[in-house]
Protein backbone atom coordinates (compact mmCIF):
# COMPACT_ATOMS: atom_id res chain seq x y z
CA UNK A 1 0.00 0.00 0.00
CA UNK A 2 1.43 3.02 -0.90
CA UNK A 3 -0.11 6.06 1.00
CA UNK A 4 -0.78 9.74 0.84
CA UNK A 5 -0.95 11.28 4.87
CA UNK A 6 -1.47 14.88 4.94
CA UNK A 7 -0.37 16.66 8.82
CA UNK A 8 1.92 13.79 9.61
CA UNK A 9 4.07 16.46 11.20
CA UNK A 10 1.28 16.86 13.82
CA UNK A 11 0.30 14.97 17.38
CA UNK A 12 -1.82 11.89 15.73
CA UNK A 13 -0.12 11.45 12.28
CA UNK A 14 3.00 11.65 13.08
CA UNK A 15 2.43 8.17 15.46
CA UNK A 16 -0.46 6.95 12.83
CA UNK A 17 2.83 6.98 10.12
CA UNK A 18 5.17 5.61 12.75
CA UNK A 19 2.64 2.65 13.40
CA UNK A 20 1.44 1.70 9.80
CA UNK A 21 5.08 1.90 8.77
CA UNK A 22 6.10 -0.49 11.66
CA UNK A 23 3.16 -2.92 11.40
CA UNK A 24 3.35 -3.30 7.28
CA UNK A 25 6.78 -3.58 6.16
CA UNK A 26 5.31 -3.61 2.68
CA UNK A 27 3.69 -0.08 2.66
CA UNK A 28 5.22 3.47 2.02
CA UNK A 29 4.11 6.43 3.14
CA UNK A 30 4.52 10.06 1.74
CA UNK A 31 3.57 13.09 4.23
CA UNK A 32 2.24 16.10 2.88
CA UNK A 33 2.44 18.92 5.77
CA UNK A 34 2.45 22.63 5.69
CA UNK A 35 4.34 22.77 8.98
CA UNK A 36 2.44 25.34 10.97
CA UNK A 37 3.10 25.78 14.55
CA UNK A 38 1.97 22.88 15.54
CA UNK A 39 3.73 20.57 12.57
CA UNK A 40 7.73 19.22 13.90
CA UNK A 41 9.37 17.74 10.95
CA UNK A 42 11.85 16.44 13.47
CA UNK A 43 9.44 14.09 14.96
CA UNK A 44 10.22 11.90 11.69
CA UNK A 45 13.48 13.05 10.74
CA UNK A 46 14.95 9.57 11.42
CA UNK A 47 12.46 7.94 9.04
CA UNK A 48 13.53 11.01 6.42
CA UNK A 49 17.12 10.17 6.75
CA UNK A 50 16.97 6.26 6.72
CA UNK A 51 15.07 6.71 3.13
CA UNK A 52 13.09 3.93 1.61
CA UNK A 53 9.59 3.88 3.02
CA UNK A 54 8.85 7.23 3.55
CA UNK A 55 8.94 10.67 2.08
CA UNK A 56 8.46 14.03 3.33
CA UNK A 57 6.53 17.00 1.61
CA UNK A 58 6.26 20.56 2.55
CA UNK A 59 2.86 21.94 1.48
CA UNK A 60 -0.85 23.08 1.87
CA UNK A 61 -3.77 21.21 1.45
CA UNK A 62 -5.39 23.87 0.32
CA UNK A 63 -2.89 24.00 -2.66
CA UNK A 64 -4.40 22.52 -5.76
CA UNK A 65 -1.38 22.65 -7.91
CA UNK A 66 0.75 20.68 -5.19
CA UNK A 67 -1.57 18.34 -4.50
CA UNK A 68 -2.78 17.77 -8.42
CA UNK A 69 1.30 17.29 -8.93
CA UNK A 70 1.36 14.99 -6.19
CA UNK A 71 -1.38 12.99 -7.03
CA UNK A 72 -0.46 12.54 -10.80
CA UNK A 73 2.98 11.72 -10.29
CA UNK A 74 2.58 8.58 -7.51
CA UNK A 75 0.38 5.71 -7.74
CA UNK A 76 -1.51 6.40 -4.21
CA UNK A 77 -3.55 3.64 -3.51
CA UNK A 78 -5.38 5.85 -0.48
CA UNK A 79 -5.24 9.12 1.25
CA UNK A 80 -5.33 9.53 4.93
CA UNK A 81 -6.11 13.28 5.83
CA UNK A 82 -5.43 14.90 9.25
CA UNK A 83 -4.19 18.36 8.22
CA UNK A 84 -6.07 20.84 10.43
CA UNK A 85 -6.01 23.68 12.51
CA UNK A 86 -6.90 21.70 15.66
CA UNK A 87 -6.68 23.84 19.13
CA UNK A 88 -10.27 24.96 20.02
CA UNK A 89 -8.79 27.81 21.91
CA UNK A 90 -6.98 29.37 18.84
CA UNK A 91 -10.28 28.90 16.76
CA UNK A 92 -12.17 31.02 19.58
CA UNK A 93 -9.20 33.73 18.84
CA UNK A 94 -9.61 33.65 15.18
CA UNK A 95 -11.35 31.59 13.18
CA UNK A 96 -10.46 32.62 9.67
CA UNK A 97 -7.42 29.27 9.19
CA UNK A 98 -9.51 27.12 10.67
CA UNK A 99 -12.44 27.42 7.75
CA UNK A 100 -9.00 27.77 5.21
CA UNK A 101 -7.78 24.78 6.40
CA UNK A 102 -10.31 22.05 7.75
CA UNK A 103 -13.54 23.44 5.17
CA UNK A 104 -11.67 25.03 2.00
CA UNK A 105 -8.28 23.01 2.10
CA UNK A 106 -10.21 19.66 2.82
CA UNK A 107 -12.39 20.26 0.07
CA UNK A 108 -9.63 20.87 -2.12
CA UNK A 109 -8.19 17.64 -1.38
CA UNK A 110 -11.07 15.98 -1.72
CA UNK A 111 -11.68 17.68 -4.97
CA UNK A 112 -8.43 16.69 -6.33
CA UNK A 113 -8.26 13.30 -5.06
CA UNK A 114 -11.82 12.94 -7.18
CA UNK A 115 -10.21 14.39 -10.42
CA UNK A 116 -7.03 11.95 -10.01
CA UNK A 117 -9.47 8.93 -9.57
CA UNK A 118 -8.28 8.06 -5.75
CA UNK A 119 -9.93 4.54 -4.71
CA UNK A 120 -9.75 5.43 -1.26
CA UNK A 121 -9.91 8.45 0.99
CA UNK A 122 -10.07 8.68 4.78
CA UNK A 123 -11.17 11.66 6.24
CA UNK A 124 -10.48 12.31 10.36
CA UNK A 125 -12.99 13.86 12.08
CA UNK A 126 -13.49 14.45 15.93
CA UNK A 127 -16.26 13.75 18.37
CA UNK A 128 -16.79 17.45 18.82
CA UNK A 129 -18.68 18.04 15.71
CA UNK A 130 -21.51 16.34 17.69
CA UNK A 131 -21.75 19.45 19.86
CA UNK A 132 -22.46 18.05 23.94
CA UNK A 133 -23.94 15.61 25.97
CA UNK A 134 -25.82 15.99 29.13
CA UNK A 135 -24.90 13.44 32.27
CA UNK A 136 -26.67 10.66 29.77
CA UNK A 137 -26.24 8.67 26.60
CA UNK A 138 -23.56 8.56 24.14
CA UNK A 139 -22.78 10.27 20.71
CA UNK A 140 -23.52 7.55 17.68
CA UNK A 141 -22.71 8.39 13.85
CA UNK A 142 -27.03 9.65 13.52
CA UNK A 143 -26.71 11.65 16.26
CA UNK A 144 -26.71 15.15 14.57
CA UNK A 145 -24.02 17.60 13.78
CA UNK A 146 -24.38 20.77 16.49
CA UNK A 147 -20.91 21.83 16.95
CA UNK A 148 -20.29 24.40 19.39
CA UNK A 149 -16.55 26.05 18.65
CA UNK A 150 -15.23 27.74 15.26
CA UNK A 151 -12.80 24.54 15.15
CA UNK A 152 -16.10 21.99 15.97
CA UNK A 153 -18.06 23.82 12.92
CA UNK A 154 -15.14 23.91 10.66
CA UNK A 155 -14.39 20.18 11.26
CA UNK A 156 -18.12 19.61 10.87
CA UNK A 157 -18.13 21.64 7.64
CA UNK A 158 -15.45 19.26 6.30
CA UNK A 159 -17.53 16.19 7.20
CA UNK A 160 -20.82 17.47 5.55
CA UNK A 161 -18.42 18.13 2.15
CA UNK A 162 -17.48 14.27 2.60
CA UNK A 163 -21.17 13.49 2.93
CA UNK A 164 -21.86 15.07 -0.70
CA UNK A 165 -18.69 14.17 -2.29
CA UNK A 166 -20.01 10.29 -1.37
CA UNK A 167 -23.63 11.06 -2.43
CA UNK A 168 -23.02 13.27 -5.55
CA UNK A 169 -19.90 11.69 -7.02
CA UNK A 170 -20.11 8.39 -5.30
CA UNK A 171 -16.69 9.30 -4.20
CA UNK A 172 -14.88 6.23 -1.72
CA UNK A 173 -14.81 8.37 1.39
CA UNK A 174 -14.86 7.69 4.75
CA UNK A 175 -15.05 9.61 8.18
CA UNK A 176 -13.37 9.09 11.49
CA UNK A 177 -15.04 10.69 14.18
CA UNK A 178 -12.54 10.20 17.53
CA UNK A 179 -12.95 10.84 21.10
CA UNK A 180 -9.64 12.89 22.91
CA UNK A 181 -6.45 11.36 22.18
CA UNK A 182 -3.20 12.10 24.61
CA UNK A 183 0.23 9.87 23.83
CA UNK A 184 3.63 10.56 23.08
CA UNK A 185 4.37 13.50 20.35
CA UNK A 186 1.48 15.78 21.64
CA UNK A 187 1.87 19.19 21.18
CA UNK A 188 2.30 21.05 24.79
CA UNK A 189 -0.35 23.60 24.61
CA UNK A 190 -3.67 20.29 24.73
CA UNK A 191 -3.72 19.42 28.55
CA UNK A 192 -2.05 16.47 29.11
CA UNK A 193 1.50 17.67 27.96
CA UNK A 194 0.84 21.24 29.48
CA UNK A 195 0.08 19.95 32.77
CA UNK A 196 3.36 17.62 32.78
CA UNK A 197 5.73 20.59 32.06
CA UNK A 198 3.79 22.77 34.24
CA UNK A 199 4.06 20.23 37.45
CA UNK A 200 7.92 19.32 36.40
CA UNK A 201 8.46 22.73 37.05
CA UNK A 202 5.86 23.46 39.89
CA UNK A 203 4.06 26.09 37.91
CA UNK A 204 0.31 26.31 38.39
CA UNK A 205 -2.20 23.77 36.60
CA UNK A 206 -4.85 25.79 34.96
CA UNK A 207 -8.17 23.99 34.97
CA UNK A 208 -10.91 25.51 33.02
CA UNK A 209 -14.05 26.21 34.84
CA UNK A 210 -14.54 23.55 38.09
CA UNK A 211 -12.56 21.03 35.72
CA UNK A 212 -16.03 18.70 35.44
CA UNK A 213 -16.35 18.34 32.00
CA UNK A 214 -16.12 15.01 30.95
CA UNK A 215 -14.11 13.56 27.87
CA UNK A 216 -13.62 10.35 26.70
CA UNK A 217 -9.95 9.62 26.28
CA UNK A 218 -8.35 7.22 24.04
CA UNK A 219 -4.61 6.27 23.39
CA UNK A 220 -3.63 7.48 20.17
CA UNK A 221 -2.21 4.30 19.25
CA UNK A 222 -5.72 3.10 19.46
CA UNK A 223 -7.11 5.62 17.31
CA UNK A 224 -4.52 5.27 14.87
CA UNK A 225 -5.87 1.24 15.36
CA UNK A 226 -9.12 2.88 13.92
CA UNK A 227 -8.08 4.56 11.04
CA UNK A 228 -6.21 1.47 9.84
CA UNK A 229 -9.06 -0.05 10.46
CA UNK A 230 -11.02 1.55 8.30
CA UNK A 231 -8.59 2.35 5.35
CA UNK A 232 -8.70 -1.33 5.19
CA UNK A 233 -12.07 -2.36 6.10
CA UNK A 234 -13.94 0.56 6.10
CA UNK A 235 -17.62 1.29 3.79
CA UNK A 236 -17.33 4.18 1.35
CA UNK A 237 -19.94 6.91 2.34
CA UNK A 238 -19.38 5.77 6.42
CA UNK A 239 -18.46 7.67 9.40
CA UNK A 240 -17.04 5.60 12.11
CA UNK A 241 -17.06 6.69 16.02
CA UNK A 242 -13.81 5.79 17.60
CA UNK A 243 -13.33 6.18 21.61
CA UNK A 244 -11.20 4.87 24.31
CA UNK A 245 -14.06 3.22 26.63
CA UNK A 246 -12.78 6.03 29.00
CA UNK A 247 -14.81 8.29 30.22
CA UNK A 248 -13.01 11.01 32.87
CA UNK A 249 -13.76 14.13 34.28
CA UNK A 250 -11.09 17.06 33.26
CA UNK A 251 -10.00 17.46 36.94
CA UNK A 252 -10.03 13.65 37.79
CA UNK A 253 -7.10 13.15 34.90
CA UNK A 254 -5.31 16.27 36.17
CA UNK A 255 -5.55 15.22 39.81
CA UNK A 256 -4.13 11.54 38.51
CA UNK A 257 -1.12 13.11 36.25
CA UNK A 258 -0.20 15.03 39.93
CA UNK A 259 -0.25 11.64 41.59
CA UNK A 260 1.91 9.95 39.16
CA UNK A 261 4.15 12.78 39.07
CA UNK A 262 4.47 13.00 42.94
CA UNK A 263 3.41 16.72 43.10
CA UNK A 264 0.36 18.24 45.04
CA UNK A 265 -2.98 18.92 44.16
CA UNK A 266 -2.43 22.52 45.29
CA UNK A 267 -0.64 23.68 41.99
CA UNK A 268 -4.24 23.23 40.58
CA UNK A 269 -5.63 26.66 39.89
CA UNK A 270 -9.25 27.35 38.62
CA UNK A 271 -9.73 29.87 35.49
CA UNK A 272 -12.63 31.13 33.91
CA UNK A 273 -14.61 28.79 31.88
CA UNK A 274 -13.48 28.41 28.18
CA UNK A 275 -16.54 30.16 26.08
CA UNK A 276 -19.21 27.71 24.76
CA UNK A 277 -16.80 24.82 26.69
CA UNK A 278 -18.97 21.40 25.83
CA UNK A 279 -19.87 19.43 29.17
CA UNK A 280 -19.41 16.42 28.37
CA UNK A 281 -18.79 14.00 25.31
CA UNK A 282 -19.10 10.10 25.01
CA UNK A 283 -18.80 7.75 22.01
CA UNK A 284 -20.93 4.79 21.08
CA UNK A 285 -18.15 2.75 18.50
CA UNK A 286 -20.38 -0.30 18.59
CA UNK A 287 -20.86 0.41 14.61
CA UNK A 288 -16.69 0.40 14.40
CA UNK A 289 -17.16 -2.81 16.78
CA UNK A 290 -18.97 -4.54 14.58
CA UNK A 291 -18.08 -3.71 11.08
CA UNK A 292 -14.36 -3.14 12.00
CA UNK A 293 -13.60 -5.28 14.90
CA UNK A 294 -12.26 -1.97 16.59
CA UNK A 295 -11.91 -2.24 20.10
CA UNK A 296 -9.78 0.14 22.74
CA UNK A 297 -6.46 -1.43 24.13
CA UNK A 298 -5.25 0.60 26.33
CA UNK A 299 -6.92 1.60 29.27
CA UNK A 300 -6.58 4.99 30.80
CA UNK A 301 -4.41 4.35 33.98
CA UNK A 302 -2.39 2.40 31.37
CA UNK A 303 -2.02 4.98 29.06
CA UNK A 304 -1.37 7.83 31.37
CA UNK A 305 1.54 6.28 32.93
CA UNK A 306 2.71 5.12 29.39
CA UNK A 307 2.51 8.78 28.20
CA UNK A 308 4.20 10.59 31.40
CA UNK A 309 7.31 8.21 30.81
CA UNK A 310 7.06 8.84 26.95
CA UNK A 311 7.69 12.32 28.09
CA UNK A 312 10.10 11.91 31.29
CA UNK A 313 12.46 10.15 28.18
CA UNK A 314 11.89 12.49 25.08
CA UNK A 315 13.06 16.01 26.96
CA UNK A 316 15.56 16.91 23.93
CA UNK A 317 11.85 17.03 22.08
CA UNK A 318 10.25 18.65 24.19
CA UNK A 319 12.86 21.89 24.85
CA UNK A 320 13.37 21.88 21.50
CA UNK A 321 9.01 22.29 20.90
CA UNK A 322 9.78 24.61 23.93
CA UNK A 323 12.53 26.72 22.62
CA UNK A 324 10.92 26.98 19.32
CA UNK A 325 13.83 25.04 17.60
CA UNK A 326 11.22 22.72 15.77
CA UNK A 327 10.21 25.80 14.04
CA UNK A 328 13.82 25.52 11.47
CA UNK A 329 11.89 24.08 8.79
CA UNK A 330 8.93 26.27 8.27
CA UNK A 331 8.65 27.68 5.17
CA UNK A 332 12.06 26.51 3.69
CA UNK A 333 9.89 24.20 0.93
CA UNK A 334 8.54 27.64 -0.27
CA UNK A 335 11.97 29.25 0.18
CA UNK A 336 13.08 25.99 -1.96
CA UNK A 337 10.80 26.44 -5.00
P1 LIG B 1 -2.07 18.72 15.26
O1 LIG B 1 -2.48 20.15 15.40
O2 LIG B 1 -1.12 18.16 16.25
O3 LIG B 1 -1.45 18.49 13.81
C1 LIG B 1 -2.01 19.05 12.66
C2 LIG B 1 -0.99 18.90 11.54
O4 LIG B 1 -1.60 19.40 10.33
C3 LIG B 1 0.30 19.71 11.75
O5 LIG B 1 1.41 18.92 11.41
C4 LIG B 1 0.15 20.89 10.80
O6 LIG B 1 1.38 21.40 10.34
C5 LIG B 1 -0.65 20.25 9.68
N1 LIG B 1 -1.43 21.24 8.91
C6 LIG B 1 -2.21 22.25 9.39
N2 LIG B 1 -2.75 22.93 8.37
C7 LIG B 1 -2.32 22.34 7.22
C8 LIG B 1 -2.54 22.58 5.84
N3 LIG B 1 -3.33 23.59 5.42
N4 LIG B 1 -1.96 21.76 4.93
C9 LIG B 1 -1.16 20.74 5.32
N5 LIG B 1 -0.88 20.49 6.63
C10 LIG B 1 -1.48 21.27 7.56
O7 LIG B 1 -3.43 17.90 15.23
P2 LIG B 1 -3.73 16.43 15.79
O8 LIG B 1 -4.11 16.52 17.21
O9 LIG B 1 -2.65 15.51 15.36
O10 LIG B 1 -5.07 16.11 14.97
C11 LIG B 1 -5.01 15.48 13.68
C12 LIG B 1 -6.41 15.32 13.15
O11 LIG B 1 -7.19 14.55 14.05
C13 LIG B 1 -7.15 16.64 12.98
O12 LIG B 1 -7.91 16.58 11.80
C14 LIG B 1 -8.05 16.73 14.20
O13 LIG B 1 -9.21 17.47 13.92
C15 LIG B 1 -8.37 15.25 14.41
N6 LIG B 1 -8.69 14.87 15.79
C16 LIG B 1 -7.86 15.19 16.81
C17 LIG B 1 -8.16 14.76 18.10
C18 LIG B 1 -7.27 15.04 19.26
O14 LIG B 1 -7.62 14.72 20.40
N7 LIG B 1 -6.07 15.60 19.06
C19 LIG B 1 -9.34 14.02 18.32
C20 LIG B 1 -10.15 13.70 17.24
C21 LIG B 1 -9.81 14.13 15.98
Amino acid sequence: MHLLVTGGCGFIGTNFIRLMLEKHPDWSITNLDKLTYAGNRLNLLDLEENGGRYRFVQGDIGDRNIIMDLLAGHAFDAVVNFAAESHVDRSINDPTPFVATNVLGAQNLMECARQRGMERFVHISTDEVYGTLGDEGKFTETTPLAPNSPYSASKAGADLLARAYFETYGFPILVTRCSNNYGPYQFPEKLIPLMFLNAKSDKPLPVYGDGLNVRDWIYVDDHCLGVELTLLHGRPGRAYNFGGDAEEANINVVRTLLSLLGKPESLITHVTDRPGHDKRYAMDFSLAAEELGFAPTVDLATGLKRTLTWYENHAAWLEKVQSGEYRIFMNTWYEER
